[in-house]
């Protein structure tokens, strides 16, 4: 198979693959085509991908000569025209965001692999994206936070005397929650942190975090492990137990989100205004709505002297080591996609390739694609 490696356009600083993992391909069997300048904002030049064994080409080339095209985000739909029935795109896709593209993708008769869909399963943890970019987001979260807070994260005992540990805020103990929970607490805070899911009490407490819980959370098996929206009955009682642990916090970190819908709003204006002032709520879930009434997306603000970091595009600007996990994630998908000769063969029985795939000849294929877009 030829696997052609796009640039990313926009503000976009990672690259799906980067050459160390390059390398990797061609062990498979795979050749590889990356267009120029694909690395560039990833700190990976043209010349190293060519040491790792993939030849430099025009996009238009790649297009024209790549039976997978891969890349970190859905491609320009100027692509669309260019591509030829049968070729696989292979990127995130974010269905519920861009279901007209993929739409026209299907039309099109193209095949699309979606990584976001890839299943939360044993077997496909090692190609979870959603995963990988979660842990780079939730880690980069407390640094951000730390930097702008006007006090120290750690306690210090000093001639100057004692300042007492920051307190942190973690709303959602997911993979972000959960990496965000274990650097505050490397940094030294003491961290409290809220989420429905009651499976999670046991991790929260073996990383050093007290748990926060509001009873009557609805959970449900059939969810897949993810969260399910709240009644309002519980949402209101939610909402005061966090108000007050924000006013007492000095960083709210906030990660909650439900697959396919809008976030679910954890903290309310009212609460912003009491909290301290000079405190700091990183709003991961800025993309699908956020938990803070009064994130703006993709920008950070200052409200009544609370920063409010709404522009969370972590994994870009950590380009060069989220390009590696998403690389790696990527192989590990591909080993699952080719023969032992490099050569494309998608069996539709694997419940992985099944699930990832959002659209193949023309038909909607995944369950959770069909789910979020509402088809039967
Ligand atoms: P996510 O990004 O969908 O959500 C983040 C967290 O927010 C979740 O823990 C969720 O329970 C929580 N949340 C949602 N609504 C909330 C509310 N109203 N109040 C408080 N918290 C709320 O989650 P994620 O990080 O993608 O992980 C979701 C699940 O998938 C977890 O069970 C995780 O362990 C599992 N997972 C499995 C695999 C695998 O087996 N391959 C890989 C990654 C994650």
């Amino acid at each position: 198979m030829i696997l052609g490696i796009l640039r990313e356009s926009g503000t976009e600083n990672r690259v799906a693959m980067l050459p160390g993992e390059v390398s990797g391909l061609n062990k498979l069997g795979i050749d590889v085509l990356v267009e120029f300048h694909a690395g560039e904002r990833a700190f990976a030049a043209d010349d190293a991908y060519i040491e790792a064994g993939a030849s430099m080409a025009e996009r238009k080339d790649i297009i024209l000569k790549a039976e997978m095209l891969l890349s970190v985000n859905p491609l320009v739909a100027e692509d669309l025209n260019s591509f030829r029935q049968g070729q696989v795109l292979c990127s995130v896709l974010n269905p519920t965001e861009n279901s007209r593209w993929l739409d026209a993708v299907r039309e099109k008769g193209l095949s699309l692999l979606a990584l976001d869909l890839v299943p939360r399963t044993t077997r496909a943890q090692s190609m979870d994206i959603l995963s990988s970019m979660a842990t780079v987001a939730g880690y980069r979260a407390v640094l951000e936070a730390a930097v702008r807070l006007p006090r120290f994260f750690p306690m210090f005992m000093s001639a100057a005397g004692t300042i007492k540990p920051a307190r942190v805020l973690i709303l959602g103990a997911g993979v972000a929650g959960l990496q965000a929970l274990a650097v505050a607490r490397k940094l030294g805070a003491v961290v409290e942190v809220f989420d429905v899911r009651s499976a999670v009490r046991e991790e929260v407490k073996s990383l050093g975090g007290k748990f926060v819980e509001v009873e009557g959370a609805k959970e449900d098996a059939a969810a897949g492990g993810y969260a399910v929206e709240q009644s309002d009955e519980f949402r209101k009682k939610q909402q005061e137990l966090i108000q007050q642990r924000a006013i007492a916090a000095d960083v709210v970190i906030s990660t909650a989100q439900i697959p396919g819908k809008k976030a679910p709003l954890l903290i309310k204006g009212e609460t912003v205004g009491l909290m301290k002032p000079g405190s700091v709520i990183v709003d991961l879930a800025a993309p699908s709505g956020g938990n803070c009434e009064l994130t703006e997306n993709n920008r950070n603000i200052i409200v009544n002297r609370i920063n409010i970091l709404g522009k969370t595009d972590y994994p870009s600007e950590m380009s060069t080591d989220a390009s590696k996990m998403f690389g790696t994630n990527v192989i590990n998908l591909l080993k699952i996609l080719v023969d032992k000769n490099g050569n494309l063969n998608l069996d539709m029985e694997d419940d992985i390739i099944k699930g990832t795939m959002a659209v193949h000849m023309n038909e909607y294929v995944g369950q959770r694609v069909k789910q979020m877009l509402n088809i039967n």
